[in-house]
């Protein structure tokens, strides 16, 4: 599937290589663009950028910046500045190109190939050539792929108010699972999985793999106060694992596995216990340990954001209501 897939581009990538060269078309997407635009403040491109922008080429397959790029913010276009995709729609489709499942509402115009079998995506302010849209080939719930070149876009981080940042820690089992849920919750910005409450510093996943290190596999949550609260999160925490269990979590079993929620102030182990108590109250025997924040130990680069770089979904965590 994914040499196919390989091949595919690669005969895409050179039949539009060849399109690009049509200075025919190049003259008539110039001219429409500057019609379009009078009044549209427009960033000076190169002639490299030009290349994919206006005359609708595309870029070599895993040359672009952001093909393996996983910073929290959004993709804008290059031409224009306005913002196309966010961070957390990203993934890894394989193909060489950043991939999407979703754009920001209203962002990105569709329009038919020549060709007649592929979807062409454009900037909606400016009409600056992305890359194509796919759909039905099942990489993740939303069945779609937008394929853009990296050099239609500029990155910008998120950038939040130092005030308005705040950061929760659980640990529920396989991080890996945690964070696929908690980086989809409102209000989250950036998740990060790692280890916490056990005797070492700097702790390898080998090493708390024994289970003897006393550290859990953790996440570490930043999320804006101004759109959600420790207690949205916490609630959340309850129902993407299972709380009641006293040995792991689903088929991980063994101490680093085990559920824990971490408070950082008086208030927030208060909102624990007053949730422990409804489940408690709804018939639940809650297993979950309640610890201070620790030290948090970031865990190897390749565990971070693992089922958005695979494009797969968890195999031990799911959502269920309990509340
Ligand atoms: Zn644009």
């Amino acid at each position: 599937m994914k040499n196919n897939l390989r091949i595919i581009n690669l005969l895409l990538f050179l039949s539009l290589f060849l399109s690009a060269c049509d200075m025919q078309a190049q003259k008539k997407d110039e001219k429409g663009r500057k019609t379009n635009d009078k009044d549209m403040k427009l960033n000076e491109l190169t002639a490299e950028e030009k290349a994919v922008i206006i005359s609708k080429g595309t870029e070599i397959p895993f040359t672009g910046v952001y093909n393996n790029h996983w910073k929290t913010g959004t993709y804008n276009c290059k031409q224009c500045d306005a913002p196309l995709y966010n961070s957390t729609d990203k993934f890894d489709g394989h193909c060489g190109w950043p991939s999407f499942d979703d754009e920001i509402k209203n962002a990105v115009k569709r329009i038919p190939d020549r060709d007649g079998r592929r979807v062409e995506i454009v900037c909606a302010n400016c009409g600056g050539h992305l890359g194509h849209v796919f759909e039905g080939e099942g990489f993740t719930d939303k069945n779609t792929r937008h394929c853009v070149n990296s050099i239609s876009l500029t990155f910008k981080p998120l950038e939040l108010k130092k005030d308005t940042k705040k950061v929760a820690y659980f640990a529920g089992g396989c991080f890996w699972g945690m964070e696929y849920h908690f980086a989809k919750a409102k209000g989250v910005t950036q998740c990060e999985v790692g280890y916490m409450g056990g005797k070492i510093q700097n702790p390898t996943y080998q090493q708390i793999c024994t289970g003897t290190t006393g550290h859990y596999e953790a996440i570490k949550v930043v999320y804006n106060s101004e759109i959600t609260d420790f207690e949205t999160l916490a609630r959340l925490f309850f129902e993407i694992h299972d709380p009641t269990q006293t040995d792991g979590q689903g088929p991980d079993i063994g101490e680093q596995y085990l559920s824990v929620a971490f408070y950082g102030s008086e208030d927030e182990k208060q909102i624990l216990l007053k949730l422990i108590a409804l489940l408690e109250a709804k018939g639940y025997d809650i297993a979950t340990g309640l610890l201070p924040v620790v030290t948090f130990w970031n865990a190897e680069e390749y565990h971070q954001r693992y089922y958005q770089k695979k494009g797969q979904k968890p195999y031990c965590h799911s959502y269920t209501k309990r509340f």
